[in-house]
């Protein structure tokens, strides 16, 4: 069985009915989650909400209208690192990070967690890794968050075993199975709202869980099968792959098996 560790660093703002329309125009908090997932005596680190470099790396150019558009409230005694280690936990304690997806809110605390193995879609990765400037914005994605040595650590889920889920998983059938998890820890595409954006199953003393990121920004999106506004679309990477997925959540929580986790939830 594995276990999860949650927790916070960081949050932006948004009006509400931007994440969810006709929720209001009231300004909502999107916290930024991270989790540590510890199974067969190894631990990970499911993506690492906001750090420092966020800022340092928005502070000017271009990528200055990213931290307008989300306004970003992160105090450098949130960080992930920090947080992990008063749980005595070292960044080499980790056995790798898993990277959900290239929106900075989930990998600027990379330059964290040097030298360890980032495990992420390969897909993902080489859609997003040239990119600088507008079409870097485009996509949320601050190229100077990204480690110098980051190819040589990238570890491709694509590479994975695959594996067939158990019947209470459905709709989902297939999955890669995280290495040394026995499979606890199986990760699965969640397209649409990233290239390459990636959920993960995890099974916990308590049940079955599902990291499942950005796939929605409130479970009222899965459950009531609530797409985002139309502002927000402009930033999926696919609307119909986004929509696909919605749906395989929205039947994935009516089987009643599965608790789902969405990183940014909480608001609405
Ligand atoms: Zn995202």
């Amino acid at each position: 069985m594995a276990t999860l560790t949650t927790f916070e660093a960081g949050y932006c703002t948004h009006t509400a009915c931007v994440a969810l329309p006709g929720a209001g125009f009231r300004t909502c908090a999107f916290p930024a989650r991270a989790w540590m997932i510890a199974a067969g005596g190894r631990r990970w680190l499911w993506d690492t909400g906001y750090a420092s470099h966020f800022h340092d790396c928005t502070r000017s150019g271009l990528l200055a209208i990213y931290r307008k558009v989300t306004p970003v409230y992160f105090d450098p005694s949130e960080s992930v690192a920090r947080q992990l280690g008063q749980h005595g936990v070292r960044p080499v304690d980790l056995d790798a990070l898993i990277v959900s997806h290239f929106h900075g809110d989930h990998i600027a605390g990379l330059r964290d967690f040097p030298s360890i193995p980032v495990i992420c879609s390969g897909a993902g990765w080489a859609s997003v890794r040239a990119l600088r400037g507008l079409s870097a914005l485009r996509r949320a994605f601050v190229p100077g968050l990204i480690p110098e040595d980051f190819d040589s650590r990238v570890r491709p889920v694509e590479r994975f075993e695959q594996v067939t889920l158990a019947p209470e998983l459905a709709p989902f059938t297939t999955a890669w199975a995280l290495p040394g998890s026995n499979d606890d820890v199986l990760l699965v595409p969640l397209p649409g709202h990233a290239a390459g954006h990636l959920g993960a199953f995890i099974r916990t003393d308590g049940g079955w869980v599902m990291l499942a990121a950005d796939a929605a920004w409130s479970p009222r999106s899965y459950r009531e099968l609530r797409g985002p506004s139309a502002l927000a679309y402009a930033i999926l990477e696919d609307r119909r792959a986004y929509l696909e997925t919605l749906r395989k959540l929205h039947l994935l929580d009516r089987g009643g098996h599965v608790r789902i986790l969405l990183t940014h939830e909480g608001a609405l």
